[in-house]
């Protein structure tokens, strides 16, 4: 079969070729299902709906929905119905309406508007999406055009597929391991959320070519450790900016050698969302003879990373769902999945002060929690800045559940486990990957006074930062919240001497273990109190004048603030002869501790 000039409706008609859907996550999940796990359904376009859903139980019964975040003026919210959802919403009982057919076509024919800022920092050449290979060709080439300033991380665990993920890491004098605050950004947890991706890719390169035009990119370049994984979820990723438009049949000129199914289903595998786990026999309901009990959709496969975290993981009334095939299908596991044990690892070998996982679409910035409405211990940093942020990308700023309930999600567990002054941004408008030219260049111009702020009130130490170029507007959301550019994370300080008092380099590490509560709230749930142990272990170096100041999160996490508890850090400095000498430290958000001189070996 030919991949260009393909009409969709063509397509749609050949029947042999809805046969491949059966393949669906390809390997285990046909051998397992076998050819009746085909869906009849599948021909049924992708389409938009809004729906009219008051109250915490006509809520519930829209979690197994995939909600794009649209919230309409009258409180109606939006929902993509992919193959099959039609019946199912329809069962609800629910109101609804039908607000785009056919979202693919929808898509497709999105007007071009002529671009409306300047270049950005980092924008692709051909004015269209990155795929996978161009995010590591670019990182690979920032790292060899500014060797001191970037550096190519490689993640630990890799994919299902077998891809390796990769970040960027970017500051002044990369190589130093210093105690340097550290600023954390991703993006694409979700595969069809392509201009999560673009934009903290975009952040590394304007701080990387930008800061001698600006002194607070300057003084964030020179004084934050900025880290940057831009696909987190690759195989996902792949798997949908690999799929040619099916008007022109090719990505960037390139004719792609592609998963078949997705090609027949006229380009719906551009809005699968969760990573590339294959659906088992069990997952499907196969039972004796290889009956399969339900008709599956293409984005039936896979679990969806920004559920997966452990921290209040696995709850079923709507953060999460146990059924594999489900949109939010948290995994069997905490860190089942190698996505989110990638980003976890990552934060808890740093100390992170502060992280944004960017999402689309909506439109929104959102701080903990998502599970309680409750106030986190911490919300007047978390709304202050997050209502700060907002007024320079405009964006509506609001607690996470507020959106709808989540479980196990990246900035609830970095704030939860870590500390660190998190957020999800949502952004794109309407659309979870709209026409590139017009939108990703403004987005990023909207979001990076937002990143410069963050970067310097919530990683930056007063005495670091540049003079305060917040606009008024920003200032007067920061002192609703009591901030007036106070220390919002711990300093540790002192000086490596050796039993003479001459000055060494030394090796510090802080570590700290515990439990963490999984879900407990949900009535029935079989996971009742169970807690999952955690051990953070972040490492610096001292120079060799053996002086350090390691920019640190609080030592008590913020449930156990809550409860008026305290806990330590663990901190050893290792001498060069390898004897470490430890002690304990309880250090609080914006207290400096200065260890005076530390004698080692
Ligand atoms: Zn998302």
């Amino acid at each position: 079969m030919t991949e260009t000039g393909i009409s969709r409706r063509s397509l749609f008609r050949t029947a042999g070729a809805v046969a491949a859907v059966g393949a669906i996550g390809a390997g285990t999940a046909a051998r397992a299902a076998g050819p009746s796990a085909l869906d009849p359904t599948a021909v049924e376009p992708l389409r938009l709906a809004r729906v009219w859903a008051v109250g915490r139980s006509q809520l519930a019964q829209l979690a197994g929905f995939d909600d794009t975040h649209v919230v309409h003026p009258d409180g109606a919210v939006e929902v993509l119905l992919w193959p099959g959802d039609l019946a199912r919403l329809r069962a609800t009982g629910l109101r609804f309406q039908v607000d785009v057919d056919d979202l693919v076509a929808r898509d497709a024919a999105l007007p071009r508007v002529p671009r409306v800022v300047a270049a950005q920092p980092g924008e692709t050449s051909t004015g269209d999406y990155r795929v996978l290979e161009d995010y590591e060709r670019d990182m690979r080439a920032l790292v060899k055009r500014f060797p001191t300033k970037a550096r190519l991380v490689e993640l630990p665990h890799r994919t299902l597929e077998g891809r390796t993920v990769y970040g960027l890491e970017v500051c002044t004098d990369v190589g130093r391991r210093d105690g340097r605050p550290v600023f954390y950004q991703d993006g694409c947890h979700h595969a069809r959320e392509w201009p999560a991706a673009e934009v903290p890719l975009m952040w590394a390169y304007d701080l990387l070519e930008n800061s001698g035009k600006d002194a607070r990119l300057q003084a964030i370049l020179d004084h934050v450790r900025t880290i940057v994984v831009p696909v987190v979820n690759v195989d996902g990723f792949a798997y949908t900016r690999s799929l040619p438009p099916v008007e022109t049949g090719e990505v960037g000129g390139v004719t792609n050698p592609l998963p078949p199914e997705a090609i027949l289903l006229g380009g719906q595998g551009r809005y699968v969302r969760k990573n590339r786990r294959p659906l088992l026999g069990s997952d499907l309901g196969v039972g004796q003879g290889g009956a399969v009990a339900k008709p599956l959709p293409l984005d039936a496969v896979g679990v969806d990373p920004n559920r997966n975290y452990a921290y209040s993981w696995g709850d079923d009334e709507g953060g999460s769902s146990s059924d594999a095939t489900s949109q939010t299908y948290r995994g069997t596991d905490p860190f089942s999945e190698q996505e989110s044990k990638n980003v976890a690892g990552l934060l808890k070998s740093h100390q992170v002060l502060a992280m944004v996982t960017h999402h689309t679409s909506g439109d929104l910035l959102l701080w903990a929690w998502g599970d309680t409405r409750a106030d986190a211990p911490d919300n007047a940093l978390l709304e202050g800045f997050g209502r700060a942020m907002a007024t320079y990308n405009g964006y509506v700023p609001q607690k996470s559940i507020d959106l709808y309930v989540t479980t196990g999600t990246t900035s609830d567990y970095a704030y939860g486990v870590l500390g660190s002054i998190g957020y999800t941004f949502e952004h794109a408008g309407s659309s979870f990957h709209p026409p590139y030219e017009d939108t990703v260049p403004a987005m990023y111009d909207r979001n990076r006074e937002a990143f410069i702020l963050l970067a310097l009130h919530a990683c930056l130490a007063p005495e670091q930062r540049p003079a305060a170029r917040l606009t008024t507007a920003a200032k007067a959301e920061l002192a609703k919240q009591g901030q007036k550019g106070q220390l919002t994370h711990g300093i540790l300080s002192g000086r490596a001497v050796d039993r003479r008092g001459r000055p060494v380099t030394a090796t510090l590490t802080l570590t700290k273990t515990f439990d963490t509560l999984l879900w407990a709230q949900g009535a029935g749930n079989p996971l009742g109190q169970r807690a999952y142990s955690e051990t953070i272990a972040a490492t610096m170096t001292t120079g060799a004048d053996g002086r350090f100041a390691w920019h640190v999160n609080p030592s008590t996490r913020p449930i156990v603030a809550a409860a008026k508890k305290t806990e330590s850090w663990l901190l050893t400095v290792t001498g060069p002869d390898g004897v470490g000498v430890s002690r304990r430290l309880v250090v609080a958000r914006g207290q400096r501790v200065d260890l005076g001189s530390v004698v080692v070996g």
